[in-house]
């Protein structure tokens, strides 16, 4: 088995807020972030996929076609978007680095599945900023 990866990169907007919570409570968890006017974001996501080298082309999976479905699941859904108000899982899901992680991950791996026969899903990373990045292998509880 052999991982390949391949990276997009997108600019989003975004807050911190929890809906049960009060005004307070939230500007006491999330800080800054709580504004509810929202702040942007230059994301890095790394999507990497796991297979076997195909011996006539060399290739794990038709790249071009993993480009592709990067862009119509995730770049094309989160780019200049405000993610609380447009992106539909994060009206219930609060879209922090990890939550996006996870979010990515479930638009991606039945896409992989289906549309890159012989290649799985194998780790989603995105990056908040160059400090900042959340790892995700599917599998476990979100
Ligand atoms: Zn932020």
């Amino acid at each position: 088995m052999i991982l390949l990866t391949r990276k997009a990169e997108f600019a989003a907007a975004h807050y911190y807020w929890n809906d049960h919570w009060s005004a307070e409570e939230n500007a006491r968890v999330f800080g800054k972030c709580a504004n509810r006017n929202g702040h942007g974001h230059n994301y890095t996501l790394e999507v990497t996929v796991a297979g076997q080298v195909d011996p006539v082309t060399g290739f794990v999976v038709d790249l071009k076609k993993l480009k592709d479905l990067m862009n119509t699941e995730v770049v094309d859904v989160y780019d200049h978007r405000h993610l609380n108000h447009e992106v539909p899982e994060f009206r219930n899901r609060i879209p922090t680095t990890e939550n996006m992680a996870i979010s990515i991950w479930e638009r991606l791996h039945g896409a992989i599945l289906h549309q890159l026969p012989g290649a799985t899903l194998h780790r989603v990373r995105i990056y908040e900023n160059p400090d900042l990045f959340a790892d995700y292998y599917g599998g476990g509880p979100a």
